[in-house]
């Protein structure tokens, strides 16, 4: 076996690591890549040997939890069965059909047929095209504007990048595609002026969401795009009543509206999906991540009733659905997919992250809200973040420069704890596999607690 140095050498050598310092990788200031060699229920290990727990489930995939053989089992069956075949022009497998059936009928909203990709970014970028396909085909072809929210996150390739609410990620790229448009972000604590309520608020948002569109022209805005709760721009639950308003604003002005399920769905909220917690009935969902636990890469979109029978009435005149990639619906990522969802059902893991999730957001809450340097302490079910002030009461950011997030994290990983630094502000966000027990929430709150202390007495 190649030892471990030479790994590390190949890969500062030859990997283009996403979302990494380049130069810092390249000198080696940010030390040696972490060689990542093996994982069982929360943990993951090293090549040092070091365990740690990995309160973000990877990038808040691993819902499952690591090392799950009758996964493994599903996938090595496929392969020796079926590496692969491609699913155009009416070819299937026995996985993909099973999970096709299972997703319409768990999904929200009203689901007709589900579309497969490879990642929420592709699985994004289907969806612009869908808005596009379906407002031509009833003939509205001047309906293609998309908006997504302010610190919204929805992938990274051309268009889910610019549906992407974050302008570092849209910087030196291009980005945002012209007809992407953004709204204002469903951030009380930040968003919100002196003595707004929640529902004050969600009403204001509503009202900026119709000002956009009736500034562009009703009849420009094809679709709406959100997750249920926002994920990488800061983990942040909606404010009361924001679902209701936003959906009645889309319904008036004929705008579909696409829920992003990638991090919400399968049970990650406490509830099935996002939209089940929240009450939103979509036009077209995307999911991801959690579909096969991250264990094979897959993403789907899964099309409602109305778009897809504009798509039908029309194919009589227009041929054929020209989409596809030649690995949509792969049948080893459908197996896993199915493996993964029966875990998902048998061992109620909705429920689980229910309950032991409102045992997280209490250890949260009891343990950081009243620190000197922490604003909000915010999430749902296993999802969970706190954000970090240099004044609680004037709501003052730390200088960016302190990178107090970032330090709080390295605090954390230190002690054997896996909490992101999440990419806008100063918070530190949690999102454990839902098989997580109580005792192991307690040492990572635990953990992050230490870590916090740290970095707050260093600060002072
Ligand atoms: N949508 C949401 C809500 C996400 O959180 C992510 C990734 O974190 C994506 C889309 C993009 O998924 P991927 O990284 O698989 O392209």
């Amino acid at each position: 076996m190649t030892d471990m140095k030479t790994i590390a050498e190949l890969d500062r050598a030859s990997v283009l690591h996403p979302f990494t310092q380049l130069k810092d990788f390249a000198t080696g200031r940010m030390g040696d890549p972490t060689i990542v060699t093996g994982g069982q229920g929360v943990r993951i290990q090293d090549a040092t040997g070091r365990s740690y727990i990995d309160g973000f489930a990877g990038l808040y995939c691993v819902n499952i939890g690591y090392g799950r053989t009758e996964v493994a089992e599903a996938i090595a069956r496929q392969a020796y069965k079926l590496a692969y075949y491609h699913s155009y022009a009416a070819h299937t497998t026995e996985e993909l059909a099973i999970l096709s059936g299972r997703l319409v009928k768990m999904a929200p909203g009203k689901p007709s047929k589900v579309f497969y990709g490879l990642s929420g970014s592709d699985a994004n970028e289907t969806q612009a095209k869908l808005v596009w396909y379906y407002n031509n085909l009833r003939g509205q072809p001047k309906k293609k504007k998309i908006i997504s929210r302010e610190r919204g996150y929805h992938g990274c390739s051309v268009v889910s990048g610019s549906m992407t609410g974050m302008s570092f990620y849209h910087d030196h790229m291009d980005l945002p595609f012209p007809g992407i448009l953004h709204t204002g972000s469903p951030h009380h604590y930040w968003g919100a002026e002196a003595g707004e309520t929640e529902e004050a608020f969600s009403k204001r948002r509503a009202a900026e969401l119709e000002q956009l569109i009736l500034r562009e022209g009703p009849e420009t805005v094809g679709g709406f795009i959100g997750e249920p709760v926002l994920g990488t721009g800061g983990i942040t639950p909606p404010p009361a009543g924001y679902w209701q308003e936003i959906q009645a604003v889309l319904r008036r002005y004929d705008v579909l509206l696409i829920a992003d399920e990638v991090i919400c769905g399968f049970g990650r909220t406490g509830a099935d999906f996002g939209c089940t917690l929240y009450g939103i009935e979509p036009d077209l969902v995307t999911v991801a991540k959690g579909l096969t636990s991250g264990y094979m890469p897959l993403s789907g979109v899964i099309v409602g009733e109305k778009v897809y029978g504009v798509m039908e009435d029309a194919a009589d005149r227009i041929g054929a659905f020209s989409h596809g990639y030649t690995y949509s619906g792969h049948p080893i990522a459908a197996a896993a997919a199915n493996a993964v969802l029966d875990i998902v059902e048998k061992e109620r893991l909705s429920e689980r992250a229910r309950v032991v999730g409102a045992h997280f957001q209490k250890q949260l809450k009891e343990r950081f809200a009243q620190m000197e340097i922490v604003g909000e302490v915010r999430g749902v079910g296993l999802l969970g973040a706190i954000e970090f002030v240099a004044d609680r009461h004037s709501k003052r950011r730390f200088d960016p420069q302190q990178k107090v997030g970032a330090r709080i994290s390295k605090a954390a990983r230190d002690r054997g704890l896996i909490a992101r630094a999440m990419p806008h502000g100063d918070i530190l966000g949690f999102a454990p596999p839902l098989v997580v027990s109580e005792a192991e929430i307690d040492e990572m709150v635990d953990l992050a607690y230490q870590a916090t202390k740290q970095v707050m007495d260093e600060l002072a």
